[in-house]
């Protein structure tokens, strides 16, 4: 790029408002887009991963039990609770515009996400407990 004014040739990623070698004012590059706040953008591979872990997570204890350890429905019922949480915020961060309009979304979203997991827990542990019982 060359001045204006003076034509002087200006180094390319030259930042300075004026121009270094007659002073006077450059025109302006035009801003860079905004950068969007991460915080308002859903990761939706993550977002996924928070229902279907849970899932994932319940026909495997549901497979192993009763041998296993860990019963199953507290599993379903827990990781169904971590992944209201996540899931719900997550949307709830990405719909609300405002503090008050993403803590009102948290309360509708989280029990609702909750449900949803909860429910795709239910058919999960019973796949993992009738469908693909090792014996
Ligand atoms: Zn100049």
């Amino acid at each position: 790029m060359n001045c204006p004014c003076c034509k002087a040739e200006l180094h390319a990623n030259y930042g300075g408002v004026h121009c270094p070698s007659c002073g006077k004012d450059l025109p302006t590059a035009p801003n860079p887009a905004p950068v969007l706040n991460p915080g308002q953008k859903v990761s939706w591979p993550f977002f996924f991963l928070a229902l279907v872990a849970p899932v994932l997570l319940t026909i495997l204890t549901a497979r192993f039990s009763p041998k296993s350890p860990i019963d199953p429905a507290a599993t379903a019922f827990w990781s169904a609770v971590i992944s209201g949480i996540v899931s719900g915020m997550m949307l709830a961060r990405r719909l609300g515009r405002s503090g008050e309009a993403k803590a009102l979304f948290c309360i509708v979203l989280v029990p609702a996400m909750f449900v949803v997991s909860l429910v795709m827990n239910f058919f999960g542990c019973l796949a993992g407990s009738q469908g693909f019982r090792i014996h």
